[in-house]
């Protein structure tokens, strides 16, 4: 099928912060044919690929993107056996609910958590004491530059903390496989509620936003003379860490705003846009709070979405 590509896109449409100027070109791709054919394109008008998903994990700058936006449409979802494989486009909670309707265990913790599936493998996320990388078996991806097909085993992925592989390699994730447990159906769909309730009672989902701000603080970041103030808040997920929202909390953030772009009043790690925020009100939050936050703890704190550049 022929491409269907677009031109001055508004990307502010294609993200949960609702944040971004247009993109240049625009293109939806639902196959791995489609796929293939807008790389062959992007490598012919030597134009700057960005690959968007659900957008749940990035912040677009008001300047928009001087190339192609390719959005991932690719999706499948099959299980056998206590295996699933599902495309890159397929919604994580379509797999936690397929999972769960097959009596089987081991995405529970994924219940609530916005995205796809291709965006969560690349980020490794995480939550409640779970991460993709417990569950992933196999990716299959493309590499942008030469089309070539590439598939991993979980270790060839090299998971880590909000972290793989395919941060740093150029590659569109086309599909991958989880491998599950057997599980007692009524007691898996009592604990993915459970999540999905604690996130809607906890996160200020009422506001546009991108989950967490900032990433968990290692507890190595925290100096001696604050360790006692932080002793009794210390979590281990995936390993020892002091919630980041704990840190601005007591760095008196909580509602601070900068044009329309607010520490939430709810969690102190998320940023909330009441409506109409620029980029540059985000950044300029977020550099706001990492200083306060230095000046203060003197604890560095990491920035958890990706922040796209119009120059890139
Ligand atoms: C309310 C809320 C709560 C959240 N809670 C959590 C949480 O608990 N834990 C957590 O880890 N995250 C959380 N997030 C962040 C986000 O949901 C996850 O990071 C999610 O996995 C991103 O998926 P996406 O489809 O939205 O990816 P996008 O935002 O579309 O993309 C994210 C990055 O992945 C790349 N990408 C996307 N798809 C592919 C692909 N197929 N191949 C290669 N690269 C790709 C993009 O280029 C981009 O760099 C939350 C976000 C929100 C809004």
């Amino acid at each position: 099928m022929a491409l269907r590509l677009e031109e001055d896109v508004l990307l502010k449409n294609y993200c949960t912060f609702k944040v971004g100027g247009q993109a240049k070109h625009f293109v939806k791709v639902e196959t791995e044919a489609d796929l293939r054919e807008a790389l062959q394109l992007v490598a012919k008008e030597h134009w700057p690929l960005f690959i968007l998903a659900h957008g749940s994990n990035v912040i677009f700058p008001d300047e928009g993107w001087p190339g192609l936006v390719i959005l991932i449409g690719i999706k499948e979802l099959k299980i056998e056996g206590q295996s699933l494989r599902a495309g890159a486009a397929n919604m994580m909670n379509e797999l936690v609910d397929a999972s769960i309707s097959n009596g089987l265990a081991g995405l529970e913790w994924a219940g609530g958590l916005p995205g796809t599936f291709g965006g969560a493998i690349r980020g490794n996320a995480g939550a409640f004491r779970g991460e993709m990388k417990d569950v992933i078996a196999s990716v299959r991806s493309i590499e942008t530059t030469t089309g070539r097909e590439i598939e991993r085993k979980n270790d060839g992925a090299m998971f880590g903390y909000r972290d793989s592989i395919y941060k740093r390699h150029s590659e569109v994730i086309v599909s991958a496989a989880v491998e599950l447990r057997q599980g007692d159906q009524a007691e898996l769909r009592a604990t993915a509620d459970k999540w999905i309730a604690f996130r809607q009672d906890r996160h200020p989902l009422e506001f546009p936003n991108v989950g967490s701000i900032f990433k968990n603080t290692p507890i190595g970041r925290v100096p001696e003379n604050w360790m006692a103030h932080f002793h009794d808040f210390i979590k281990n997920d995936p390993f020892p860490i002091i919630p980041t929202g704990k840190i601005i909390d007591d760095a008196e953030l909580k509602g601070f705003k900068i044009g329309q772009a607010q520490v939430s009043e709810k969690h102190a790690n998320y940023i909330v846009n009441l409506g109409g925020a620029t980029s540059k009100d985000i950044l300029g939050l977020i550099d706001h709070v990492k200083q306060v936050v230095r000046d203060k703890f003197q604890i560095e704190l990491d920035v958890e979405p990706e922040v796209v550049s119009s120059k890139e």
